[in-house]
């Protein structure tokens, strides 16, 4: 009496597994052919793997143990059976506990095979996906690099551009006999003058000798200085762009006629006055 009630407790203990395995056999297989039985299961396990992939997407920063407990989980019951022995081997690492015994009191063991093999492909799997993930991911991030830096190249041209001041004649070069500080250019009285590059205006009005006189900084302390003007269209701390009108050609202070007198200076306001007809050049600018 006691012996059947000590059965039957085990029985009730060993209850899922053996329902589980209940279902597999109510297939009406025979044990002999376990084998196609468990490629078939095989298959159904990937395509379940294949959902629950898409959850390891959502979760795929709780790592792959996760992601197959999650698959267990939310596994569906046509495929119960198969996903309560998968169970049993994905939580082997961790916990071999009740289900583990259930397994050995299961006289099918070529069906655990084929589910350490199912298991096997689940991480795999799993892997697989992750893997994916993680090479879409990393495309994207690429993408956007490349994207940023075209940006980036294109601001560098634009801060590296410079642009002719004025569109005239080269009436007198740089140094010579009265130590020229600058070049003279001529064009009709009135012709637009823009900053030769980008900067700061650091000064706007009349100057000694130059008459109407404007300079801007540029980076590296660079600055170009422009006389002579017949109008300011700049105040002093306004920020111009490359090509951006400054004032209009004329004839003011110490001129004998209408032209543009140009410098460049090296290390601020009141730097080094070098050859702005070389400095152009290099910039790629031509008279
Ligand atoms: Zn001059």
């Amino acid at each position: 009496m006691s012996l059947v009630g000590q059965q039957e407790r085990e029985s009730g203990l060993s209850q899922p597994p053996a329902h589980a395995s209940g279902r597999h056999r109510g297939n009406g297989e025979p044990a002999k052919r376990g084998k196609p039985a468990g490629v078939r299961r095989r298959t159904m396990s990937i395509s379940q793997v294949r959902r629950t992939g898409v959850a390891s997407a959502v979760v795929s920063t709780l790592g792959i143990a996760m992601v197959n407990t999650t698959g267990i989980a939310h596994s569906e019951p046509p495929s119960l059976a198969e996903l309560r022995t998968a169970g049993t081997i994905s939580a082997a690492g961790s916990s071999q506990t009740d289900d583990a015994t259930d397994d050995l009191s299961d006289p099918t063991l070529v069906g655990q095979q084929h589910s350490d093999d199912a298991a096997m492909q689940r991480r795999a799997q799993a892997d697989r996906v992750d893997r994916d993930q993680a090479l879409a991911q990393l495309s994207i991030l690429l993408v956007q690099q490349r994207a940023a830096a075209e940006r980036t190249g294109r601001r560098q041209d634009e801060t590296q551009r410079w642009v002719r001041p004025i569109e005239a004649y080269l009436t007198q070069r740089f140094g010579g006999a009265n130590g020229h500080p600058g070049i003279d250019l001529g064009a009709a009285y009135g012709t637009p003058i823009v900053a030769a590059h980008g900067g700061t205006v650091i000064y706007a009005g009349w100057e000694s000798g130059y008459g109407n006189f404007v300079q801007i900084m540029h980076e590296n302390k660079v600055v170009t200085c422009y006389g002579h003007l017949a109008r300011l269209d700049v105040r002093v701390g306004q920020v111009v762009t490359t090509g951006q009108q400054i004032g209009l050609e004329g004839s003011t202070g110490h001129s004998t006629g209408p032209h543009l007198h140009f410098e460049v200076r090296l290390n601020g306001q009141d730097g080094t006055k070098i050859d702005p007809l070389a400095w152009l050049i290099e910039h790629g600018v031509t008279y």
